[in-house]
């Protein structure tokens, strides 16, 4: 017997919403790592899940009792164009639990077998990208920033086809909840209001309770644009470029989520793009907030329905609510970037100085997590030469440093805890590419997962220098440098 309480809500909602359907089993399942912090957090057995019956539930070869095992329904603007079906071609819910906090999780399958939604693809998940998604997934939770969790990673003992034959795995996500903007489109591409209704009822019940009420659908509108945009304001402080923002990646609960071709940047560059599918830059470094935004805005089209049965005044409505998205994003942004500089109090100069830094740091090719972090680490010191070093025109920087030693004077804190407190926001490890490339590499060429285990460990802790790991904070000399990402699905 599974000792997992599983409370399914979301199967609850009416059949249209999702397919049932198991998981596909698997040929040698193999547990590569399950993550014990999170499964206590969930409140789940991590010797149960680690042994036999854990690993087969995993692995989906056996559906434990209680689950709900479905593939949920959803549609999504891809790239700008619509999909009226797209569907968790690869992923199986196993259902929900409620966490030791009191909170509702997702527990999915991902990489688990066919089901009605996967159109051509194989339902499967190669050993690369399910690492991938577990490291970049783990480092943001980390770091602070809301995201889907990877609970455990299980080889299948099968083969996957991509451009090669490439070992099979199986990621177990965890989410607030897999809901999506595309889960709401799927349903207003078919006019159905009514489902739309309970979607949205049951999203508020799940994610946003302080919306209630007749007015309660403009009030979810307004909580997931601002859910967003905070969202979105964090990955630009850290530099982090999400590579697929199509509307059926974006959650509703405001997580990070679906992990593809996503990077981190390395050289500060507003148009760096990684994705090799992203051909015209879409996904940009510098494009994320505009397409969140964008993606805001197909949300709000299903929902004015129910914000008006006067389609002439839900539109107004719903337009007021996304014109609130650009305010919050800049002042969560300039917020972010404030406490990354060490300032705590606010001034008018403060846009100007981020905005010079940042340029400088453009035309200086410098890196932008170690520009931040050696600034943090150089705070409480006259000079910042390591810094300065980052920078291939470092007069351009002096020009800079001067301006902020001058606005450091306005502040009260002490030079110390300043310096504290910018390293506690200001990381020195992060999943750089090169470092999962070489983990992806190790494990799947050479079944080393020593690499793996070692990253995950370093980025565990990605605010505290830790003695021995200087290397995983470097940035990737000329020859390791990682120009495309690939979804690899
Ligand atoms: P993604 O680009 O991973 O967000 O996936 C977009 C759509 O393609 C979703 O409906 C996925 O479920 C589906 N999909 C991706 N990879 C596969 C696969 N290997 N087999 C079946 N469906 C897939
Ligand atoms: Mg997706």
């Amino acid at each position: 017997m599974s000792p997992i309480v599983f409370d399914n809500s979301y199967a609850r909602l009416p059949p249209r919403f999702y397919a049932e359907v198991a998981p596909t089993p698997v040929e040698a399942p193999r547990l590569i790592r399950l993550n014990t912090p999170l499964a206590l957090q969930l409140g789940l057995d991590p010797d149960w899940l680690k042994g036999p019956d854990g690993v087969a539930m995993l692995s989906g070869n056996d559906v434990p009792a209680g689950a709900a095992s479905i593939a949920t329904a959803y549609a999504g603007h891809q790239f700008g164009g619509f999909s009226p079906q797209l569907g968790d071609g690869r992923a199986i819910l196993l259902g929900e639990v409620v966490g030791q906090d009191g909170k509702r999780y997702d527990l999915q399958l991902k990489g688990a077998g066919p089901t009605p939604f996967s159109r051509r693809g194989d339902g499967r998940a190669a050993l690369g990208p399910v690492l991938r998604e577990y490291i970049v997934s783990e480092a943001m939770a980390a770091l602070g920033i809301p995201t889907t969790r990877a609970l455990a990673a299980v080889l299948t003992g099968e083969v996957v086809r991509r451009e090669t034959l490439l070992p099979g795995a199986v990621l177990t996500r965890v989410a607030s909840s897999h809901l999506r903007i595309g889960t709401f489109q799927f349903f207003a591409a078919r006019g159905d209001v009514e489902a739309l209704r309970l979607l949205a009822d049951h999203v508020i019940i799940r994610h946003y309770p302080a919306c209630t009420g007749e007015g309660r659908f403009l009030a979810l509108l307004e909580a997931v644009v601002a859910a967003q945009a905070a969202l979105v304001a964090q990955w630009m402080t850290i530099g982090f470029i999400h590579g697929v923002m199509n509307t059926d990646n974006m959650s509703i609960a405001g997580e990070t989520i679906d992990y593809g071709p996503c990077a981190f940047m390395d050289a500060y560059h507003p148009t760096t793009v990684f994705s090799s599918i992203d051909e015209h830059g879409r996904y940009a470094y510098a494009n994320q907030p505009p397409i969140a935004r964008w993606n805001l805005t197909r949300f709000a089209e299903t929902l004015l329905a129910l914000l008006d049965a006067d389609i002439d005044k839900a539109v107004p409505i719903a337009q007021a609510a996304l014109d609130r998205f650009d305010p919050q994003f800049q002042a969560h942004l300039i917020a972010g970037f404030r406490r990354k500089l060490g300032l705590a109090t606010e001034e008018a100069e403060d846009v100007e100085l981020i905005r010079t830094l940042l340029e400088t740091m453009q035309h200086g090719e410098a890196d932008f997590t170690l520009v931040f972090r050696r600034l943090s680490e150089e705070a409480a010191q006259d000079s910042a030469d390591a810094c300065r070093s980052l920078f291939k025109d470092p007069a351009a920087f002096d020009a800079w440093e001067g301006r902020w030693r001058q606005r450091l004077l306005k502040e009260a804190a002490s030079a110390e805890a300043r310096r504290d407190a910018m390293l506690r926001v200001n990381p020195l490890f992060i999943p750089r590419n090169h470092l999962i490339e070489a983990v992806i590499e190790a494990a799947v060429e050479r079944g080393d997962f020593a690499p793996f285990e070692t990253l995950l460990e370093v980025l565990a802790r990605p605010f505290d220098a830790q003695p021995g790991r200087e290397d995983h904070a470097r940035p990737p000399e000329m020859h390791e440098r990682v120009l495309a990402t690939f979804c690899g699905t």
